[in-house]
């Protein structure tokens, strides 16, 4: 059987990220709808030609949480295939496997850099507004954050003793570190290597194909994510919480508008104005999943399809970003820190910031990218301060959707990354990043042509 390369052409239809924009404001729509006619939790009954239907049991929990969990397990399905096949690719076509070290340099650095620079300005901002003054609130829940773990364990952790345990537990800096093992193996393995590298190209192709398909479910399953979310997501909690909340989500668009188009700007002359367009959709899948990880299809599809990030940077740069940075995480921790420190009345010198600072970008290299670890990692930054780590618990309540917020934010990151380290090492396709078409065939898969084939 063969499966033609292109998509055709078909009958115009509103482009990928309009249909997943409308689907994730219906989703909203529908989901504050449900909290409205069921209240904290409550059901309600609607008879449908003598059939009673329960609302919560059959169109929640149902019909959208499974459409929700099977769209979100998809992308997470795609994941390690995809890091471990394009990463292998990435290196093999580097040929010169002495320049990975210099991009991973430069990946790093900047990773950290930006969130060091996001933490800096998130608590800037915070000791201005003050959030947490007058707050005379006592943490009446108690959080038993997880112990996070230290540098040294962070770095030990980096290397598999089994590879097919970090595949089947998805520990993505472990999977990583075994894929760049293995490409530079196979770019040193002459005729054999090459071979494998010729396998891997294939394998890759083919899984970039299963994203492009998921892509075009994904309108459904954002809608689903956020009808779901939103029929439990109370804006009643936020009270006194409705300051901490608005600095922290200023501070993150601020970071994606303003800091990134900047330093974009500064470092490639390029015009940030098509990044952030060309961001949409990306940053869409980060808000409605609230995590990086399981964007990572469609990050890498954004680099290398409208960005103009060649595949064997942006395999590596895009992996390794949804790892270990976490600009909006950050920047909670940030915010977080000093509405804790307010709250509970205790002053944090300049050093303290300084270790405040230092240990959150650290700290970001240990987060990974799922939903709500940030806040298990606040936990290390407190208690380097010496701030109750029960803090936590007065700011949990509204920080589903900040995680989500900060997740968009946290991709952005890594593109805008992908990017300066691509145009650095010239591995960067100009004409691409320019054309406002790019990668919109991506987005009109046709699938009648696997019937035809049949
Ligand atoms: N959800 C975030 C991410 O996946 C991590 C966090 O801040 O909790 O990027």
């Amino acid at each position: 059987m063969t499966i033609e390369k292109n998509t055709l052409p078909i009958k115009k239809k509103a482009s990928l990220t309009s249909r997943i924009v409308i689907g994730m404001v219906a989703g909203i729509l529908l989901g504050s709808f449900l909290q409205w006619l069921m209240p904290n939790g409550t059901d309600k009954v609607i008879s449908l030609y003598s059939i009673e239907l329960s609302l919560k049991g059959f169109l929640v929990e149902g019909i959208l949480e499974v459409i929700g969990q099977v769209f979100m397990a998809s992308l997470r399905m795609l994941v390690v295939p995809l890091v471990f096949v394009s990463l292998v690719c990435g290196v093999c076509s580097l040929k010169d496997t002495s320049k990975l070290g210099r991009i991973g340099g430069k990946a790093v650095g900047l990773y950290l850099a930006t969130t060091a620079i996001a933490i800096s300005f998130a608590i800037f901002v915070a000791l201005i507004v003050s959030p947490g003054e007058g707050v005379n609130m006592v943490a009446n829940s108690s959080f038993s954050g997880r112990e996070a773990p230290s540098l040294a364990q962070v770095i030990i952790q980096m290397f598999p003793t089994n590879p097919f345990e970090s595949f089947a537990e998805g520990k993505m800096l472990q999977v990583i570190v075994f894929a760049l093992l293995f490409g530079i193996a196979i770019a040193l393995s002459g005729k054999a290597g090459e071979r494998v590298a010729l396998l891997f190209e294939d394998l890759s192709e083919v899984i970039m194909r299963l994203v492009t398909i998921l892509m075009n479910i994904a309108p459904y399953g954002v809608f689903a994510l956020l009808a779901t979310l939103f029929t439990t997501v109370s804006l009643t909690t936020f009270g006194n919480l409705i300051e901490y909340f608005l600095v922290v989500f200023f501070v993150l668009v601020v970071h994606a508008l303003v800091t990134y188009p900047v330093i974009l700007k500064l470092l490639t002359g390029l015009n940030p104005e098509i990044f952030l367009k060309k961001m949409r959709d990306a940053a869409i899948f980060a808000f409605s999943t609230a995590s990086s990880n399981a964007t990572i299809p469609v990050t890498l599809e954004t680099a290398t399809k409208k960005m103009g990030v060649k595949n064997s940077i942006a395999s590596f740069t895009v992996p390794l970003g949804a790892t270990i940075n976490m600009d909006g995480t950050a920047i909670m921790q940030g915010v977080a820190t000093v509405f804790i420190a307010q709250v509970f009345s205790q002053d944090l010198t300049l050093a303290d910031y300084l270790t405040v600072v230092l240990t959150a970008t650290l700290a970001s290299i240990g987060t990974a990218g799922v939903p709500g670890v940030g806040l298990i990692m606040l936990a290390m930054v407190l208690e380097q301060v010496g701030l109750p780590v029960e803090g936590i618990a007065l700011i949990i309540g509204v920080d589903r959707l900040l995680d989500m917020t900060r997740t968009a934010v946290n991709v952005t990151g890594d593109s805008m990354v992908s990017i300066v380290v691509a145009k650095s090492e010239d591995q960067f396709d100009h004409d691409m990043y320019l054309d406002p078409q790019a990668g919109s065939n991506i987005e009109n898969i046709d699938f009648k042509h696997l019937d035809n084939n049949k």
